[in-house]
Order: C-alpha cells, then sequence, then structure tokens
C-alpha cells in the first residue's frame, strides 16, 4: 500500500514537472514571438490616418531580429519614433540599416523619402527613393537647448509624402564630444550656367542662363573679402577657411514659395554637392546663381531678393546668393565711390545662420532684419556694415544693456563625424531578443527609474 502511493506520488510529481516544462517552453515561445511582432517602445504616426501599415517582418531582414516595415500603398506620412532623453549642447548620431522598394516622392524635387528624423522638425537624415537593397543611413544632431527628442524612422518628410515601401532595422544611438572651435570653413559652389523650366505668367518657360567670367571672378573676390569681413568685424570671434566650387554642369530645377519666388533649396542640388561634402566637413554652404539677364531679357520670377538664408542641409547653414540681372549691377563689386562693403549679401546671409543657431540654443538676440529698430541705417557705399559689426560682438545700445549675439554662437558650429570619435554607445534603442533579455531589460529600467526618482528628491529638497 505505502508503496504504491509513493509511486503514484513520483509519477505525478514527473508529470507536473513535464507539464510546467512545456508550459515554459510554450510561454518562452509566444514572448519571443510577441517581442519579435510588436513595435516595442516605438509610437506609431501617419499624416493620413490608417492609410500605411507597420509591421516587422521576419522575411526581409538585416539580422536575426525581425525588420520594422512601413508600407504606404496611397501617399502619405508615416513614422515610428521614440522619446529619446538628451544632454543640452551635445552633439548625437542616430544610424540604421534601411531598405526600399518602389518609394516614390510626391513632388518632384524633393527631400522626402526613408530617413531618420526629428519629428516636427526640419533635422533629419538624407532620404532613400526608388528600389534599393539594405544600406547604413546616418543621422548626426545637436541637441541644442532640448533635453529631450522624439527620434523617428520615417517613410515621408516634412514637407512631402510618399509612396512604397521602406524596411528600417539595427537602430544605433552614440553621444559625442563637441569640439568647440571658432574655425569655419565655407564652402562656396558658383553654378555657372541654369538650364529649368518655369512657370512665368500660368505658362511653362524654358530658361537657359550662365554666367559670364567677370561674375565668378566678382564671386572669387568676394569670398576672399568675406574671410577678412568675418574676422575683422567679429573682433576675432571667429575664423574663416573656405573653398571656391565652379560647377560648369547646369543647375535644372528650382524650389518655389509665393514669398520669394524661385530659389535654390538644398534639393536642388544635393547631387552636384554630394561628392565635395563628403570628401571635406564643411560648416556653411554659399550657392551662386544667376536667374535673370536683362540684356537678353530673360528673367525667372524672384520676389526680390538678391540673397536667401536660414536654410539649412543636413544640419549644414545653407544660403542662396543671387547675381544681379544687370551686368551694370554694383552689388558685388568694389568701388571706392560707389560700394565699399560688396560681400554684404554673403555677411547677411551667414548671420542669419547664426541668429537661427543662437534661438535653437536658447540665447535671446534681436532679429537680423530690426536694425531701424535700434537706430541703425542702410547707408550709401558701407550698407548695414556698422549694423554688422555691433549685432556680431553684441554692442547694439538699448536701454536695458547691450544686445547682439552672444559670443559662444561662434563656436556653435554643425557637428560632424570627427566629434564622436571618442564616443558613448547609448542603449535607448536596444531591443530584447528573449525573454531573458526582456528580464533584464526591464530590471534595469525599474533600476534607473528608482534612480531617478532619488536624483529628483534630492533636486527638490
Ligand atoms: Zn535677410
Amino acid at each position: 500500500m505505502l508503496n504504491k502511493n509513493r509511486e503514484k506520488l513520483t509519477l505525478s510529481r514527473i508529470l507536473y514537472f513535464i507539464v510546467l516544462i512545456i508550459l515554459i517552453i510554450v510561454a518562452i515561445k509566444l514572448f519571443n514571438k510577441y517581442i519579435n511582432n510588436n513595435f516595442n517602445d516605438f509610437i506609431l504616426t501617419e499624416y493620413i490616418p490608417y492609410t500605411s501599415e507597420f509591421s516587422r517582418d521576419s522575411e526581409v531582414k538585416y539580422s536575426k531580429m525581425n525588420s520594422y516595415k512601413i508600407s504606404s500603398p496611397k501617399v502619405n506620412d508615416a513614422m515610428f519614433f521614440k522619446s529619446i532623453s538628451v544632454t543640452p549642447n551635445t552633439p548625437y548620431k542616430v544610424t540604421c540599416m534601411v531598405k526600399t522598394e518602389n518609394v516614390k516622392t510626391l513632388k518632384e524635387v524633393s527631400s522626402a523619402g526613408a530617413h531618420i528624423s526629428i519629428a516636427d522638425t526640419v533635422e533629419k537624415s538624407e532620404s532613400v527613393t526608388g528600389t534599393t537593397d539594405w544600406q547604413k543611413l546616418e543621422f548626426i544632431f545637436n541637441s541644442k537647448n532640448r533635453t529631450s527628442v522624439n527620434l523617428g524612422f520615417r517613410l515621408g518628410g516634412y514637407d512631402d509624402n510618399c509612396t512604397g515601401t521602406a524596411w528600417f532595422s539595427d537602430f544605433s544611438i552614440e553621444e559625442g564630444s563637441e569640439t568647440l572651435d571658432n574655425n569655419w570653413n565655407f564652402a562656396c559652389f558658383i553654378i555657372k550656367n541654369t538650364d529649368v523650366e518655369v512657370e512665368k505668367n500660368g505658362q511653362k518657360n524654358h530658361i537657359r542662363l550662365n554666367m559670364s567670367n567677370e561674375d565668378i571672378t566678382d564671386m572669387k573676390q568676394n569670398m576672399s573679402r568675406f574671410k577678412t569681413a568675418c574676422e575683422q568685424l567679429s573682433n576675432n570671434k571667429m575664423k574663416v577657411s573656405y573653398d571656391v566650387i565652379t560647377i560648369d554642369e547646369p543647375i535644372t530645377s528650382l524650389s518655389y514659395d509665393t514669398e520669394n519666388g524661385y530659389f535654390v533649396a538644398p534639393e536642388n542640388v544635393k547631387k552636384v554637392m554630394k561628392p565635395y561634402l563628403t570628401q571635406k566637413d564643411y560648416d556653411h554652404i554659399y550657392i551662386c546663381v544667376r536667374l535673370g539677364d536683362n540684356e537678353h531679357q530673360k528673367d525667372i520670377p524672384v520676389y526680390d531678393w538678391i540673397g536667401l538664408g536660414g536654410m539649412d542641409y543636413l544640419g549644414i547653414g545653407f544660403s542662396n546668393i543671387r547675381l544681379p540681372n544687370s551686368s551694370g549691377s554694383y552689388t558685388y563689386k568694389y568701388n571706392a565711390s560707389i560700394n565699399t562693403f560688396p560681400e554684404e549679401v554673403f555677411i547677411h546671409e551667414f548671420l542669419h545662420t547664426l541668429e537661427r543657431n543662437c534661438k535653437e540654443y536658447g540665447y535671446e538676440r534681436p532679429e537680423l532684419h530690426d536694425y531701424a529698430n535700434y537706430g541703425y541705417k542702410d547707408e550709401k557705399i558701407i550698407g548695414l556694415k556698422k549694423w554688422y559689426e555691433d549685432y556680431m560682438n553684441c554692442e547694439i545700445k538699448t536701454s536695458s544693456g547691450y544686445i547682439g549675439l552672444n559670443s559662444n554662437v561662434f563656436k556653435l558650429k554643425p557637428n560632424h563625424e570627427e566629434d564622436f570619435k571618442f564616443s558613448l554607445k547609448l542603449d535607448e534603442f536596444d531591443e530584447p531578443s528573449n525573454i531573458f533579455e526582456q528580464i533584464k531589460m526591464l530590471i534595469t529600467k525599474a533600476f534607473n527609474n528608482a534612480n531617478n526618482l532619488i536624483m529628483h528628491k534630492k533636486e527638490n529638497s
């Protein structure tokens, strides 16, 4: 009797353990399937809701984990993003692998496609369009005055939409350290030929224009004068080096907006610039272009601008310098009795970038166009030279003290690869690949949260 009971007990124990092990195996399998098929901590967002499909793909994938797939059969801007804590004034580099199929942008010339971006800003990596195999995407940004950013992987764009499919995989983020120097390296692209189709009075016009040798010489001389002027006007708060790059290949597309008319956006010249920008790190870009010629009665509709600034291409300030339509103009020519400050447009447009940086880093500064409010005049022969000098040196007198650019802004240049020589890899995008890693991650998160609580308590006390 006793023996039989013992046997029954042992058998039921064995059965119990077998069932338990099977349950654990099933749970692990289900759990692994779950973590490999959801978007983890990412938040999904779409410009037109319920248009794009977000899924994890076990067939088309780059590594062990399933890839993150966005499919937009109809035109849309779709993204999955995560809020990441950042330290202010710090450079970051985000990378991922991306593959695309039939990605088409709505606009002919567009900055949209598959890319990495910060939600609600124009900060982004390069975009991938068409059908492409797996390639690495890299996005460098500076946190500026922010403590968190919404980092997203996107099929679409800030100002354009897409159709097609994109797969993303292997996300990583690292924190760099800023090289704080005041040596600015400028790239000045002189686009010698313009060959574009534009709309004028409701009709399409094909316009071909070219620069004269004198135009090119003027631009080169102005870059040399710009270097000296920047250093002198800023009281040596910045140093300038530059390359002048003359491009024979005509520009074949322009961008348009109702405020400025036609202008050159980075998308119109990115192919031309790319070989030069991959060879060398630049901190600011000028595009010199001709958009009209009075003698040959050709003109592209431009609403009264000679320079355009405040734009950026992959975090680098980007300005347009337009040649005047009349060859008799002295805008870019030095003449002792007419114009002794022909580099003014170059200075003005670069200052728009510093003005914008100042704001984004959280410094107060007056608007560059507000000179009249502070008693400055656009004078004959020297233009706004005095205003720029005081603006750069924070010597604009007001009833409440001196204002202008904060001197730190001369060291706040775009971040480049060199800022990540001794970078710190962050685990923001690490995802668990099995149940044990998931548990480990949960414990780490709980531990970090507990630490944060303690830190906040200390701050409060
Ligand atoms: Zn301006």
